[in-house]
């Protein structure tokens, strides 16, 4: 979640600084704040609301080529100008930005009021400057100063550190991501990736537990313990710099149509047609692990976790072998028995995901092997797990996910069909699917094309108290992640069930005209979803139909909107399209932020 942008170089820091934080605002943040140093006093300048806002109350020049920079997410303490980051020690030594969350900070402000040291703001994050200025005041450099003080912390942080009359940086990582970026004769700190392409391909991931010292044209990474540690240069993956937005009105609507494409490049040179059966180099799987494992289980998050759902009931299909998707924070927290012998992914947009990642460490501890299905080269998940699937979105910057979801479906299709063929799948059924898959990009596109009557979905959304969406089998999870994108967007309580379940609950809040989604694909399932949908209609709801191109079920829905036909297993690819475009323009209609919808953050990097 919020973001941290840092520079030491030889140009004025400032603007770097405003257009890194602006290239973190996809990010979702609410408040934001600069420091700079011009070698004689730190300035600092912040505000709530965006980078915009921080824009219009900078001064005309702010000379340094020194500074620090934060979009916060609030966790401890209200969205005030106060609890803006960057934080100062009293005597202004020290200026720094954090993101995670400090838990033993009561404890610590405590010890820091006996010695006559009152914080100013609500923050977990304001105890560390005035820790780390004592320990400056007692003589330690700036480096062992925030060794010292990491040492007495419980807790998650991303950190970037300024002081006074010292020409440096330094930076910290604990569980929120930090990543250094080497110019020539300058260095760059940024919590993503993202930011950094401008400047640099040359990048470093910093680990949990290293401390930077960062200078102009070098720096170096201990342990907190103090002990040297080799950083480790990654090169950054080109496209993620071109993510700007052209000429698209919004990041949600770039990204939605740039699903073809992005399914062409997680498919592309990991399926084997003629032998009709997935090739993922990446997992490094051998046949023995395949054949042998007793089960799968999947994690993920919000999207990634409807995604999961949908890969467990593909795996379950075509491996026959048991599969659970697991929601990440409910899994680390259940004490879930952990087979070595078991197959575990965790699905991840960012990689960053913090309850996936807390996740994914318990199940190595207990002997497990995690593979990640993540999109971000070199991110938290992806070291982790040292193998998986990378779903080649490209860069995603909207708050809501929609190429990433589809591609993470795609790439779990293949490790199904891959696990399917050295089981019980055939060759002709593997082919089959291939097949299908392979003119998956063609159908959006040919969808793209004809998105059929969005408008008169949006006229039937809008003015909802509620909306209830509704499917079977993969189609109830499409309805989950449909339900979720309309929620998030337009900030209409939505609700989805399986359409079966339909009847045991949530039929008790329809009334004339509520708007019910149903999603029927052409699949073994059809009929009985059609008996749901007669339902709702018979208690006046207005159903908005998803459906197959031709089929004659379209006379049923008030608005019907067809996909193209593909394989049963596949629909999710198609079926998800129109909900993704009804969720964006509902919004759009509604007045809201479409790209950066309220209270949301991208990349959720707090558990
Ligand atoms: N816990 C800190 C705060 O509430 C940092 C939050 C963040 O990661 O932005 O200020």
């Amino acid at each position: 979640m919020c973001g941290i942008f840092g520079y030491i170089g030889h140009q004025q820091a400032l603007p770097i600084l405003v257009e890194g934080l602006r290239r973190l605002e996809y990010r979702g943040y609410d408040s934001t704040g600069v420091a700079v140093d011009d070698g004689q006093s730190i300035q600092t300048h912040k505000t709530v609301g965006k980078v915009a806002d921080l824009k219009a109350i900078l001064p005309p020049s702010v000379q340094g080529t020194l500074g620090i920079a934060h979009t916060r997410w609030a966790t401890h303490g209200g969205v005030t100008q106060v609890n803006t980051h960057p934080h100062a020690s009293e005597a202004g030594t020290v200026h720094l930005v954090h993101n995670g969350i400090i838990e033993n900070y009561q404890q610590l402000r405590k010890g820091l009021l006996k010695r006559g040291i009152e914080c100013v703001s609500e923050t977990d994050s304001e105890v560390l400057a005035h820790m780390i200025a004592l320990e400056i005041e007692s003589g330690s450099t700036p480096l062992e100063s925030v060794q010292k003080t990491l040492r007495r912390l419980r807790g998650t942080w991303g950190l970037c550190i300024l002081f006074k009359e010292h020409d440096l940086l330094v930076c910290a990582r604990n569980g929120s991501p930090l990543i250094i970026g080497q110019g020539e004769g300058e260095t760059f700190v940024s919590s993503d990736p993202h930011p950094l392409t401008t400047h640099t391909q040359r990048v470093v991931y910093l680990e949990d537990g290293d401390v930077a010292l960062i200078k102009r044209d070098s720096f170096s990474i201990t342990s907190i313990r103090g002990h040297a540690v080799e950083p480790s240069i990654t090169v950054l993956e080109e496209a993620w710099g071109e993510a700007e937005l052209g000429d698209a009105p919004h990041y949600m609507y770039k990204e939605i149509y740039e699903q073809p494409d992005a399914l062409r490049q997680c498919i592309a040179g990991r399926v084997d047609r003629e032998m009709g059966t997935g090739r993922l180099g990446g997992m490094g799987l051998d046949h023995a692990t395949l054949v042998q494992a007793p089960h799968v289980r999947l994690l993920g998050c919000g999207t990634a976790a409807y995604a999961a759902e949908i890969g467990q009931t593909l795996i379950e299909r075509m491996g026959r072998i048991p599969a659970v998707a697991h929601i990440s924070s409910e899994f680390r927290n259940n004490d879930t028995v952990i087979n070595p012998k078991a197959i575990y992914l965790a699905v991840s947009q960012s990689g960053e995901t913090a309850d996936t990642i807390s996740a994914i460490k318990e199940i190595q501890l207990k002997g497990g092997q995690v593979f990640g299905v993540v999109n971000v080269v070199g991110s938290t998940i992806a070291r982790l797990c040292g193998q998986g699937v990378y779903i080649h979105s490209g860069p995603e910057q909207s708050v809501a996910s929609t190429k990433a979801f589809t591609n993470m479906v795609a790439a779990l299709t293949i490790f199904a069909t891959q696990l399917g063929r050295t089981r019980h799948l055939s060759k002709d059924d593997g082919r089959e699917l291939i097949h299908h898959l392979q003119q998956a990009p063609h159908l959006m596109e040919t969808y793209f094309e004809d998105t059929g009557p969005i408008g008169e979905a949006v006229d039937l959304l809008c003015d909802a108290q509620s909306v209830l969406f509704l499917g079977r089998g993969l189609s109830a999870t499409v309805a989950k992640e449909g339900a979720l994108k309309l929620m998030e967007l337009a900030y209409i309580p939505c609700l989805a069930y399986p359409a079966g379940e339909m009847k045991h609950g949530p039929i008790a809040l329809l009334e004339e005209g509520s708007p019910v989604v149903v999603v029927a694909p052409n699949d073994h399932l059809k009929e009985k979803t059609m008996s749901a949908l007669h339902e709702v209609k018979a208690r006046g709801a207005k159903v908005i139909l998803i459906h197959e191109k031709g089929d004659s079920i379209a006379a049923e829905g008030d608005v019907s909107i067809a996909v193209p036909s593909i394989h049963p297993w596949l629909t999710p690819l198609l079926t998800v399209l129109p909900l993704q475009l009804m969720a964006y323009e509902t919004a759009l209609r509604l007045g809201r932020d479409v790209d950066r919808p309220r209270n949301l953050a991208k990349s959720v990097t707090v558990e």
